[in-house]
């Protein structure tokens, strides 16, 4: 049995929504790595950033030819050479720009994050990543967690401050993993994906404070012929390392290159620049809608000002774009009528598909058996009652959201 046999993809509106992403699973199609490599760029990369926002501007649209004309016309990618500067070269200086003045994701906090600069923003960071940990994760949406998991890598830190992160050991601890570099990166991509895994899931904390390392680890993106020391320096922070898996590279292979859906799994809380080097990177996203338009919501909860349009703005544009994406939402006890349903309303628009999860349990400062507990935090101390998960997905139905496949799968 393959990925594409599973039950799930019967479901035309899920295979319709996510056909590109399945197509690149599936290696039927490259990802987009590997087409933003072959769009040349006709520009000395030290000219002004504003030049190079300009020709990052055409080299999309060209971009985005060739990748339609791959998905419906059947053009054959290798008849496209490998141009002396390309649009992911375009990408790799971009961002390395904009960590001199950080503007990765909303705060916009404009510090000098490259080794020569001395200030960190919200997001605490410098310009080394950490990762804590990579794995293949089993736990994921089955249309990410497939038969062999999704290959996910999870970083240190974040951009916003929700005092119940489930994943707060590393959420607010920015030291709590192992520095990497983008060439460490790329090389636990290739073991994950010819391992079996689906897609590369990064995630954290939040991805996105992260842009700099993780564009220039696609940049390098290959087939690898890893020495000992090398896969032992790797191996070192993979949690699943003691699983023996069987190593095939036709599992990420598309016509001799390495080939392996990027997922964004992110708080969508990244500047407009941001989305814009994703959008020639990223085979899926995977957005999440946390509060809804009450101020208060968010910056009680998370510290956060300018969620609700930041996050919708974000939604926006992925839905314009055509991108395949799939939102999540975790349902919040006494939230529903200020956060659930406000979002389930907006999000009827696009029609997406959406998991509305319900797994919602006290933790971070939220938890009142921890030693960080605040109890400000009381109205959200405790799981979700019965009739507020009745209601949360009673409203989904009535307002015909497409979310019961997605979210109840592992019921089925
Ligand atoms: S990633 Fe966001 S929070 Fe961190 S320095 Fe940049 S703009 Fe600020």
């Amino acid at each position: 049995m393959s990925f594409s046999d599973l039950k799930i993809w019967s479901d035309r509106d899920i295979s319709f929504k996510l056909s590109w992403y399945l197509g690149v699973a599936n290696n039927k199609f490259p990802a987009k790595y590997l087409i933003a490599r072959r769009i040349p760029v006709i520009i000395d990369l030290n000219q002004p950033t504003e030049k190079l926002w300009e020709v990052h501007s055409n080299a999309t649209n060209e971009f985005l030819k060739l990748k339609e004309e791959i998905q419906y016309k059947n053009k054959n990618l290798l008849e496209t050479s490998i141009p002396p500067i390309s649009l992911m070269d375009l990408n790799v200086e971009l961002v390395k720009r904009m960590l001199k003045h950080c503007n990765f994701c909303r705060w916009d906090c404009k510090v000098d994050r490259s080794s020569s600069g001395n200030k960190t923003g919200t997001c605490q960071l410098g310009p080394i990543s950490k990762i804590s940990t990579y794995f293949h994760h089993k736990g994921e949406e089955l249309i990410f967690r497939g038969l062999h998991g999704s290959g996910t890598i999870f970083f240190t830190s974040c951009n916003m401050r929700c005092c119940f992160c489930q994943n707060g050991d590393i959420s607010t601890d920015k030291e709590n993993g192992v520095a990497t570099t983008p060439n460490e990166l790329a090389l636990m991509s290739w073991i994950l994906r010819v391992e079996g895994c689906h897609n590369i899931n990064f995630v954290g904390g939040d991805p996105t404070i992260h842009l700099h390392t993780i564009i220039e680890a696609i940049s390098l993106f290959k087939h690898f012929t890893p020495s000992e020391s090398q896969l032992h320096n790797i191996i070192r922070n993979k949690s699943d390392k003691f699983i023996k898996y069987t190593t095939r590279k036709q599992y990420g292979d598309y016509m001799g290159e390495f080939n392996v859906p990027i997922l964004w799994n992110s708080n969508f809380f990244m500047s407009v620049e941001t989305m814009r080097i994703l959008r020639t990177v990223v085979d899926v996203w995977l957005p999440d809608f946390k509060f809804g338009k009450i101020k208060k919501c968010s910056q009680v909860l998370s510290r956060t000002p300018w969620y609700f349009e930041t996050i919708t703005n974000n939604h926006l544009l992925i839905d314009q774009w055509g991108e395949d994406y799939s939102i999540r939402h975790l349902i919040m006890p006494n939230h529903i009528e200020c956060c659930t349903k406000p979002i389930l309303t907006w999000i009827k628009i696009p029609d997406a598909l959406v998991n509305i999860m319900d797994q919602y349990h006290p933790d971070n400062y939220t938890d009142p058996k921890s030693l960080f507990y605040n109890d400000r935090f009381e109205p959200i101390n405790r799981r979700l009652s019965k009739s507020e998960l009745e209601s949360a997905y009673n409203y989904a139905k009535e307002l015909e959201i497409k979310f019961e496949l997605i979210t109840f799968e592992r019921y089925l």
